[in-house]
């Protein structure tokens, strides 16, 4: 299984730099072990980190085979729109954006990277609002949810033909990383919001705790689905960058799965187990030692570190709330 090329260097599009310095090396994709090897590097303008070169826009479709549509679609749609801590993940988002202000009846939500609509059933069971739901993924559109009360859209949000100001709250829940320009995605998410309408991003923490010991093995790295890794700040200057005036609320999430699952990617890179281009089995023996290992830390060390993390800010996971004048 060869990586596909070429590989593309654009200017930052945040800034239009084209001066970076590289940041990392030698990071891949630990997880879905798919050939190619990737750096970071970050804009001498702006600090915001991009992956840096990436695949042309014709070779990310590589990346994403059998990841979120495909053989794993099962598995992904039942968490996102029937688990209990899929739902609780929702939830959770929702009183974040409740810090804010909350959903009503009256409003009309468009969740950009929606999958399979997880997302907006829970929104519109806790307050009855207007949904739509846009995903570039036509196979996760074809089986998402609620299809009777649920606009969904195959497409990218700069090209979608919704009207301006049609809605009252778009959301980014870890897709804006994914997008080629997000600087264009939210300046389309500013022009289709009503004044005072709000736009929420959840994004990996570039300035995490647990980013920095893990470096290329941290699980929200995520190469190279991931084409930019923003920090509080260098997310503010997107949002900036796309017309939006200020921030109105900021803060990372209690996410037990980082600290443990990055373990878990280091300890298989060391071990080469699995080969690259294998899949995990979690059969062999060393697999399930590993595995109960893991288990054991997940309780005694994941779950109080997050805690900790999220009280100050450096966990790796983040919300950005902004407000269109
Ligand atoms: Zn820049």
């Amino acid at each position: 299984m060869n990586a596909p090329t070429p590989l593309v260097e654009l200017p930052c599009p945040v800034c239009g730099g084209t001066a970076y310095t590289t940041v990392l090396r030698g990071a891949r994709d630990w997880i879905w072990r798919k050939p190619g090897r990737f750096q970071l590097q970050r804009c001498d303008g702006c600090a915001l980190v991009a992956t840096r070169p990436r695949p042309a826009d014709d070779a990310l479709g590589f990346y994403y085979d059998d990841t979120y549509s495909g053989e794993a679609e099962e598995g992904m749609r039942r968490f996102q729109t029937e688990s209990s801590m899929g739902r609780r993940l929702n939830r959770y988002r929702l009183g974040i954006l409740r810090k804010v202000r909350a959903l009503t009846g009256s409003d009309r939500l468009l969740d950009v990277g929606c999958s399979y609509g997880g997302f907006l059933r829970e929104a519109r069971r806790q307050s009855g609002c207007q949904t739509s739901g846009l995903d570039l993924d036509a196979g996760s559109i074809a089986r998402a949810v609620d299809t009777d009360q649920t606009d969904y859209r195959v497409g990218l949000l700069t090209e979608a033909g919704y009207a301006p100001e049609a809605f009252t709250v778009i959301t980014f829940l870890e897709s804006l990383e994914h997008h080629t320009d997000p600087v264009a995605a939210l300046r389309a998410a500013h022009a289709a919001l009503a004044p005072g309408g709000l736009c929420l991003v959840e994004v990996p923490n570039f300035a995490g705790f647990w980013r920095k010991v893990f470096r290329t093995a941290w699980l929200p790295l995520l190469i190279p689905q991931h084409l930019f890794h923003f920090t509080p700040a260098t997310l503010e200057a997107a949002f900036r960058a796309a017309g939006f005036s200020a921030v109105v609320h900021r803060q990372t999430l209690f996410a037990p799965l980082e600290g443990v699952a990055s373990l878990g990617l280091w300890l298989g890179r060391i071990l080469r187990s699995p080969p690259m281009g294998a899949k995990p089995s979690w059969r062999t023996p060393l697999d399930l030692t590993v595995f109960l290992a893991l288990l054991v830390l997940y309780v005694v060390l994941e779950i109080p570190s997050q805690a900790v993390l999220r009280l100050f800010n450096r966990s790796g996971h983040q919300i950005a709330i902004a407000r269109r004048d």
